[in-house]
């Protein structure tokens, strides 16, 4: 095993107050697009960038163009969670993880048996009428044709934090409180330059800050450990006791 994977293995053994905070490459090797990642494809198909179809405003003025985008790029089916998904809900029943804390939107770690996630930018898996704020699920939004309408004829909102909303403040003093607590706090498959993502570190006190991203980040000098490797395969060589 490589040293880095097995100081992390020693750290995960040694302590019991792990958090993990996870950006959109833990999602990525599940085969959902990170879609800040622009490809040529965007702008052949769409007149805006996603981060103005993916606005309040956008939603608000132009609900056809913006669903048009969202049931495209944002509601994936069949995606599966992988390794990483895996060894962390398996650490949380170890009782050694206590928090995810994830800027997806995607459902990956309650589906692989995560039980304590903070979702900072919302899920897809949520959904609400604008008139009467009945609840709709995953399956409403993807067999919408065109806007989605509830039964009463209010368009149903996806839970989703668009730009120019702010973070639900539960949802961020939750990651907080754990952040501040965590023996361990091991960030990993984001760049670290999205709010609140930089920001959040900050409320870390510990000593043992890991950072996995395959590629480089702003706080890089930060880690005690770096690891730049696909998560995914950086977990899959992690044992977790009792499993
Ligand atoms: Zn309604």
């Amino acid at each position: 095993m490589e040293k880095e994977i097995e100081e992390l293995q020693k750290l995960i053994d040694n302590y019991e107050n792990l958090v993990f905070f996870g950006g959109a490459g833990v999602s990525t090797e599940s085969g959902i697009p990170d879609f800040r990642s622009v490809d040529g494809l965007y702008h052949q198909q769409y007149d805006y960038p996603p981060e103005t179809i993916l606005s309040h405003t956008f939603f608000m003025k132009h609900p056809e163009e913006f669903f048009q985008f969202y049931s495209k790029k944002m509601l994936y089916e069949g995606a599966e969670p992988n390794e990483a998904h895996k060894k962390l809900a398996a650490l949380e029943r170890a009782g050694k993880l206590k928090a995810v804390i994830t800027q997806n939107i995607d459902n990956l770690h309650q589906m692989a048996g995560s039980k304590n996630v903070y979702e900072l930018h919302g899920s897809v898996y949520r959904n609400y009428c604008m008139k009467c704020g009945r609840f709709y699920g995953f399956d409403t939004m993807k067999k919408a044709q065109g806007v989605p309408r509830c039964q009463c004829g209010g368009i149903i909102k996806p839970d989703v934090v668009l730009y120019e909303e702010g973070l639900d403040m539960d949802t961020l003093q939750g990651a907080v409180r754990a952040i501040e607590r965590a023996d361990v706090l091991i960030i990993g498959g984001t760049s670290l330059s999205v709010y609140p993502a930089a920001s959040l570190i900050d409320y870390y006190r510990g000593k043992h800050l890991v950072l996995i991203n395959k590629s480089a980040t702003p706080r890089d000098s930060f880690a005690d450990l770096l690891i730049q490797k696909p998560i995914g395969e950086v977990f899959a060589k992690i044992k977790v006791k009792g499993e």
